[in-house]
């Protein structure tokens, strides 16, 4: 029986009992912390004040027969903006379900912190937040070993000279265009991206986390990106990941793309 004081990133609430909840904290110390929270949440289904979604804050737990239970809280970052503003918030929902789907099977992974920390500053208080988790993402499937191959043909390896350039999502990487490179792809799983956007890849896995989210593309690329993104990380995680697809949809409507 003992106390532990720890920082974390709350990842996720579950509500657990009629006010209980159970909390996924992300801390550096001691990786995913999975805890109950007793009384927590009010009779009109609102959570008492020292909780809300994605906060840092400061966590003291009692730990007993390998159970944690929430002692107390002190808030230290609110990430004020999500309380206004369901588009942030959905992003950061969608990344703490990914970043989840990996903690869940290593509790301990030690660069998933780091990561977050920069992620979710990034997603709430810079602007595009939609193109920030699609860069977040990638990012975050690269640093779990699965890391797109764009520096040569993945089969050949001779460099790719072109402006426009077929990636295989079902290979993880761009082929050349000679037969016995393309036989290995299959055609319903090639993205076109464009040179620019191969560059821009190159440098999300690169570049350390305080730089990387400060990619910048051109908007007629962005879409591109986008949807690269979001399929390469569907095919190396096998799922389905659905909730960012409301805010493009809605994204789409904003600009008068009906489909
Ligand atoms: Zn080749």
């Amino acid at each position: 029986m003992s106390y532990i004081t720890t920082k974390g990133f709350l990842l996720r609430i579950v509500p657990y009992r009629d006010n209980d909840v159970i909390l996924d904290i992300l801390t550096s110390e001691y990786g995913l912390i999975t805890c109950s929270a007793r009384n927590i949440r009010r009779k009109n289904g609102s959570l008492q004040q020292n909780i809300s979604p994605f906060i840092f804050a400061e966590f003291e737990l009692f730990y007993y027969r390998d159970r944690y239970q929430l002692n107390s809280s002190e808030i230290i970052e609110h990430f004020s903006p999500l309380a206004e503003d369901i588009q942030r918030l959905t992003c950061l929902s969608h990344l703490s379900e990914l970043v989840m789907d990996i903690l869940r099977y290593q509790p301990k992974a030690t660069k998933i912190y780091a990561f977050w920390a920069y992620a979710s500053y990034s997603i709430v208080y810079q602007e595009d937040p939609i193109f920030k988790t699609y860069l977040a993402q990638l990012k975050f499937v690269t640093d779990q070993g699965f890391s797109p191959w764009i520096e040569n043909c993945l089969i050949c390896h001779d460099l790719i000279q072109t402006e426009i350039f077929h990636f295989y999502l079902n290979k993880g990487g761009i082929l050349c265009d000679k037969p016995s490179c393309r036989k290995h792809g299959v055609d319903s799983s090639i993205v076109l991206l464009h040179q620019a956007n191969i560059s821009a890849i190159f440098y999300l896995i690169n570049l350390p986390y305080e730089k990387c989210f400060n990619i910048k593309i051109e908007l007629e690329l962005r879409d591109e990106f986008i949807l690269f993104s979001k399929r390469y990380v569907n095919t190396v995680m096998e799922k389905e990941y659905k909730k960012l697809d409301m805010l493009t949809t809605m994204e789409k409507f904003e600009k008068g793309i009906y489909e």
